[in-house]
């Protein structure tokens, strides 16, 4: 709900004052102003909302969320996400060979912003927030339950979510919400790039700067200032936040690209084919969702059977038919289980 000096800096707004003649006015920080607008703006050019039922300790009745306009899209809707946590602020003794004890810790890790981008949309079609972006932020910098309303929201929309490394991302995300009290989102399932890589080749690193760096992708990872950045976030700098966003935000377009190259080679990537159900028949790439395919002259053989094998011709994967060609295991005999 608006707060008082919300209503009248949207009607100043309207009037055509400037921000910072806003903050004057209203008798609050530019910076404020400017972020308020900032979501509400957003808030305006989406309409639809989704309820987030609380458990827990949650307020009664749960609580309603705005959500990003999502393009509307056929097959499975698959995002990429990144984000950014703080660092644990632990006391000790040594600054070498410290170990910490739950007792150290004098404030636990959060999420300091997300970014993320839908498959279907262009790349530069980033959706990134950090704390401050939230109004939380004023009451308490190291808060991220609306951050972590906003992302639970993308998770709940994705069918599938493609992340560098699924154990520290999707991790995160979980713990946070049930920190929270949030729900599970709906089903989705991952793709995890890192995975993909360490199974699928043989790359002396996995990491994301490493692998784009040997793929040259035209994205590659920005450097940062390292752990002086973190501190500053911690300390609720927004422009160190900015830095962070922006940092967070260049991390999805190599994601993306990342993962365009070498999902041919993925194994178990997500059958997005599923998400199409078989009303118009056509076989489709259970990688990328085209109908595009061509049959290939090598079957696929197992030790029983032989397949008709496919090559996408959108994405270059290669995979077999559901079904077995006929009579293919007639002639031959098996080993018998001992
Ligand atoms: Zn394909």
């Amino acid at each position: 709900m608006n707060k008082d000096w919300q209503k009248k800096a949207l009607e100043l707004r309207e009037e055509g004052y400037s921000n910072r003649a806003i903050g004057r006015k209203l008798g609050k920080d530019e910076s404020v102003v400017r972020r308020y607008f900032k979501r509400e703006v957003c808030e305006v050019l989406t309409p639809d909302t989704i309820d987030i039922k609380f458990y827990g300790g949650a307020p009664a009745g749960g609580m309603s969320y705005l959500m990003p306009e999502v393009s509307p899209t056929i097959g499975a809707k698959v995002l990429f996400l990144d984000l950014e946590v703080s660092a644990s602020v632990v006391a000790a003794f040594s600054m070498f060979k410290h170990f910490s004890t739950p007792d150290h810790i004098i404030q636990f890790p959060y999420i300091l912003s997300f970014a993320c981008n839908w498959l279907h949309e262009p790349e530069d079609n980033i959706y990134a927030v950090h704390l401050a972006d939230f109004e939380g932020f004023e009451e308490d910098h190291k808060s991220d339950k609306e951050l972590v309303m906003r992302l639970w929201q993308f998770m709940e929309e994705a069918d599938i979510v493609i992340i560098q490394n699924e154990g520290f991302d999707r991790g995160w995300f979980s713990q946070r919400c049930a920190y929270w009290d949030l729900p599970e989102p709906s089903p989705y399932r991952v793709c995890c790039t890192l995975k993909g890589l360490k199974k699928a080749m043989s790359l002396p690193s996995n990491s994301l700067g490493y692998s784009t760096k040997y793929f040259n992708l035209g994205h590659q990872k920005l450097s940062h200032d390292g752990i002086s950045l973190w501190i500053r976030c911690m300390n609720g700098e927004i422009e160190a936040l900015d830095l962070m966003k922006e940092y967070n935000v260049g991390d999805i377009p190599t994601l993306r690209q990342l993962y365009l190259k070498i999902r041919p080679w993925v194994p178990n990537h997500p059958n997005v084919a599923l998400y199409y159900g078989d009303k118009d028949g056509k076989k489709r790439c259970s990688v990328c969702g085209s109908t595009h395919l061509t049959e290939l002259e090598s079957k696929a053989y197992t030790n029983l059977s032989i397949f008709t094998a496919y090559r996408c011709d959108d994405c270059g994967t290669v995979k077999r038919d559901g079904e077995r060609e006929k009579g293919s295991s007639k002639h031959y005999l098996r080993a018998i289980s001992k």
